[in-house]
């Protein structure tokens, strides 16, 4: 019977690991995070290095993963480099801690200069919510195929690690990607957008687990280490709220904008001024506020109900001096299309959802650039 790894097993094999400067070891360094075994012998931990020398660090993680790895009982190790260093990265660590406060004192944590894009992306848009469950992902998911449907190269990818929601909205769940080669990962396609999620990655429960520093990792390595392929404009879904993963995204690359998705009665609320003023602290323009749920159609008569009283979203935005993109029903059809992996965007080009969410993105696109329209309308169906 093979025996079940601990951690204390699994530190005494990194201490054969050599550190950056050749000498002290990963352990003694104090690069390892908090090492998660799980069950089945799978084991994850990431290593805080200083972003600047981060690309020359490759041989030092597949060192500490193969060492790993090598702990009887351990059937594979993941081990990824993150830019988080308690005491020599002050910025990093005080933005970890997930309070707007340290965020915004986090020194040159929004230098425009210091953000690496991802290949071939030419511009990243975060879609995101002061709180959850006011459609923010169903909204990042017809957003990102009406930017397709205008005729962009469009991705989606999704940074809700805790809670992964592209792979059921675009009927994918239980699918897992291939690998392009030993490094880099396919994005699974949807009506042929590309797509990740971490949901296609680990099962279900596993990312309730993850800590700070590697939902930070994760992230960065679904940015970077998929083919993702040229893309005019990335989706990019964020989690609900301001904390960690906000930041990090705002960190690491360099977002072009960001939408913010809110009801009416949140936008009279305190939810969406939070996460604007997060993306204000950080430097990230906001490109403007999509009023969800915003009227009710009804399924049987067509006719409109302002339950909330109509315009509040408008005269919301306006008070907070953000841009207003438009008001989506709350509509049975869009609940329905979403929640069965069918987005009404891709499934239903001549509806009138389907012309909202695309004049939504056109006008995302127009602020982005300065007012260009993109090439010739497509319609895609799958
Ligand atoms: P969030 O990402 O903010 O948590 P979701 O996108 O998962 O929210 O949406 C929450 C629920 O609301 C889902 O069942 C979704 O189908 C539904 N929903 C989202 N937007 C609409 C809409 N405009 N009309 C009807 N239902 C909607």
């Amino acid at each position: 019977m093979t025996a079940t790894p601990t951690k204390e097993t699994i530190i005494g094999a990194l201490r054969h690991v050599p550190g950056p400067d050749g000498q002290s070891d990963i352990v003694t360094l104090g690069l390892v995070s908090e090492i998660i075994v799980k069950d089945d012998g799978k084991v994850y931990f990431s290593l805080a290095v200083n972003p600047e020398i981060a690309s020359g660090l490759e041989p030092m993680r597949k060192a500490a993963e193969d060492a790993a790895a090598k702990v009887e009982g351990v059937s594979s190790a993941s081990v990824t480099l993150t830019a988080e260093q308690t005491g020599m990265n002050s910025s990093a660590a005080s933005q970890n801690n997930g309070s707007g406060a340290s965020a915004a004192a986090a020194p040159g944590a929004q230098e425009p200069s210091g953000l690496r894009g991802i290949a071939k992306v030419k511009t990243i848009i975060a879609v995101a919510s002061g709180k959850g469950g006011v459609g923010k992902s169903t909204t990042a998911a017809n957003l990102a195929l009406a930017f397709a449907a205008n005729g962009l190269r469009a991705g989606l990818l999704d940074a809700d690690i805790y809670g992964p929601s592209m792979p059921r909205l675009l009927g994918l769940s239980g699918q897992q990607p291939e690998q392009a080669d030993e490094n880099t990962l396919l994005p699974m396609y949807a009506y042929n957008l590309p797509v990740m999620s971490m949901g296609f990655l680990v099962d279900e429960d596993t990312p309730m687990i993850w800590r700070g520093p590697m939902v930070q990792s994760a992230l960065v390595q679904m940015m970077r280490d998929v083919a993702w392929g040229e893309l005019d404009i990335m989706v990019v879904d964020m989690p609900p709220g301001t904390g960690d993963a906000q930041l990090t995204m705002a960190q690491q690359v360099p977002l072009a904008g960001a939408v913010i998705v809110s009801t009416p009665q949140d936008l009279a609320l305190i939810d969406a001024r939070k996460g604007l003023n997060m993306f204000k602290r950080v430097n990230v323009p906001l490109l403007g506020i999509i009023e969800n749920m915003s009227y009710f159609l009804c399924p049987h008569c067509g006719g409109r109900t302002d339950i909330f009283s109509h315009g509040g979203g408008k005269v919301e935005a306006d008070k907070l001096n953000v841009p207003f993109l438009g008001d989506i029903p709350l509509d049975i059809q869009i609940r329905e299309t979403s929640d069965s992996g069918h987005p009404v965007v891709a499934t239903e080009p001549l509806s009138p959802h389907t012309k909202a969410y695309r004049d939504i993105a056109n006008a995302i696109w127009k602020s982005l650039s300065g007012g260009a329209q993109p090439s010739s309308p497509k319609i895609v169906m799958d």
